[in-house]
């Protein structure tokens, strides 16, 4: 599956300028071929997994083709659970942030109905909700669904695992038939494709297949962590492999800005990689990474297509990536050349079925590991700067440190104590500095001062205080 731009699948200026400071940079495969189909009126039957990107996939062209004139429920989305529905909320939400006049609903059980009385009294043009909550709402009269053109099942077969069958009937019964019929399910059960025969229109199915690729010979391995952490177990990672070549890739541009300005601030050297940047920007951090003078380059997939470069050591997917394919890529970028390479992958809660179909795909085997404990990682650091004083020991030559040596001595102190100083000097972190490519302007810095807010409301980086955490050691480049 070649990647696709967002900027090739016909969308509106709004639409793009969300999906942009979202970060998302290239469409996942399920998005690419769902659509163009949805955008056409199609119906769709996907074949999907959580964590393909399949909510953005009907979103979007659901949002295109919603008319935020009319106050009327023009789509519903049916959920299994409330926590589905809220996140699929917020991603229509996030999604139309820029078409004005476009409301969305989450309705689910749970929440007061005032709440969702109201909503829908402002005139929510797509309804996102659980089907008991929604069929409440319809036999109270508070929900109207004589308008929707657009009805989605989402994770389909888990509605059906729950007893939801009948009311997702009733529910479809309650629109136009004429509607646009969606549905999104991992399998297709008995029941299910009865469904689909009964409220599916000469419905187009979209399966993601793969071309079998040749997995390199990787060490694979994954580590649990949630997104907070992910930073700190990359960090300790890194020193505790004592690290000097690496690539990290992101799925989000986003992502791709605030690690490379994280790993920074913590004191490495890193720099970023991905499609925002100019050819000359690449070129530049392209050049650095491959003479040795950047150790950490942080990269979305479609940047680092292609990228060649001998020695790298480790390749981490801190976001793991949509696609099989991808990972298979990714992968491809250590251990070149006959040389042993190691990927590293993060994954937390569902994205572990992730990491199992991508061990399907590419029949390979991907072990679990414990992040290493900061008292190993002291240990390590300790034992690296060991080896460094006591190569430079066997190499001799300290004409010009001598005459240093021979004032202190002559001031008094002591041998061993000159060197005790000398060390803990040299192990105070470096600040060495290294010239990082700007952060390109993006649709949401270009009208904020400074590069713009973080979506978590935090504010700018630059304002806040440094990581607390002591910067890494200064490290002999050998
Ligand atoms: P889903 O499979 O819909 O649950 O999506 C999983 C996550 O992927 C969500 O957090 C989305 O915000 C994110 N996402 C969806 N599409 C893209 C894309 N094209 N590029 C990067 N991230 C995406």
């Amino acid at each position: 599956m070649t990647a696709k731009l967002f900027s090739e699948l016909n969308l509106s200026p709004e639409l793009l300028k969300a999906i942009d400071r979202l970060g998302y940079e290239k469409a996942t495969p399920i998005q690419a071929e769902t659509i163009p189909l949805l955008l056409d009126g199609r119906d769709v039957i996907g074949q999907s997994q959580t964590g393909s990107g399949k909510t953005a996939a009907f979103a979007i062209p659901l949002i295109e083709r919603t008319d935020p004139q009319q106050g009327v429920v023009q789509a519903i989305i049916l959920c299994p659970t409330r926590e589905l529905a809220v996140q699929v909320a917020e991603d229509v939400f996030k999604l139309a942030v820029f078409k004005q006049g476009l409301h969305c609903v989450p309705i689910y059980g749970g929440q007061s109905y005032d709440r969702q009385l109201r909503a829908l009294r402002q005139g929510a043009q797509i309804v996102i909700g659980t089907p008991g909550r929604v069929l409440d709402h319809l036999s109270r009269g508070t929900l109207r669904l004589d308008q929707v053109r657009m009805a989605v099942l989402d994770e389909a077969d888990k509605m059906l695992d729950m007893g939801f069958r009948e009311d997702i009937e009733e529910i479809l019964r309650a629109v136009p038939s004429t509607r646009q019929f969606i549905c999104f399910s991992a399998t297709f059960s008995k029941p299910i494709q009865e469904l689909i025969r009964t409220f599916g229109r000469d419905p187009q199915n979209v399966r993601i297949e793969h071309k079998m690729l040749t997995v390199p010979t990787v060490e694979q391995t994954y580590y649990e962590i949630h997104g907070r952490s992910k930073t700190e177990v990359l960090t300790r990672l890194i020193d505790f492999l004592d690290l000097k070549l690496a690539i990290i890739f992101c799925n989000t541009k986003r992502m791709v800005d605030d690690l490379a300005d994280e790993l920074v601030a913590r004191g490495y050297l890193a720099d970023r990689l991905h499609g925002d940047m100019s050819q000359a920007q690449r070129d530049r951090v392209m050049q650095k990474f491959r003479t040795g003078n950047l150790e950490f380059l942080v990269a979305t997939d479609v940047a680092a297509r292609g990228l060649d470069v001998e020695n790298v050591e480790v390749v981490f997917n801190y976001d793991l990536p949509w696609d099989e394919e991808d990972y298979v890529h990714r992968i491809g970028r250590t251990g070149r050349v006959g040389r042993s390479g190691r990927a590293i992958s993060f994954a937390a809660g569902r994205e572990i079925y992730k990491l199992q179909s991508i061990e399907r795909y590419a029949r390979t085997k991907i072990l679990r590991r414990m992040p290493p404990s900061l008292e190993q990682i002291e240990e390590k650091r300790t034992s690296v700067f060991f080896e460094r004083i006591r190569s430079a020991l066997l190499q001799d030559g300290f004409q010009a440190e001598q005459d240093i040596v021979d004032r202190l001595l002559e001031q008094g102190f002591l041998s061993t104590d000159i060197a005790c100083a000398a060390i803990q000097e040299l192990r105070k972190d470096d600040n060495r500095r290294v010239e990082v490519s700007p952060r390109p302007p993006s649709a949401e810095a270009a009208e904020e001062p400074f590069g713009g807010r973080r979506r978590d409301g935090k504010g700018d980086r630059r304002s806040r205080p440094r990581p607390s955490r002591p910067k890494r050691p200064h490290r002999n480049r050998g």
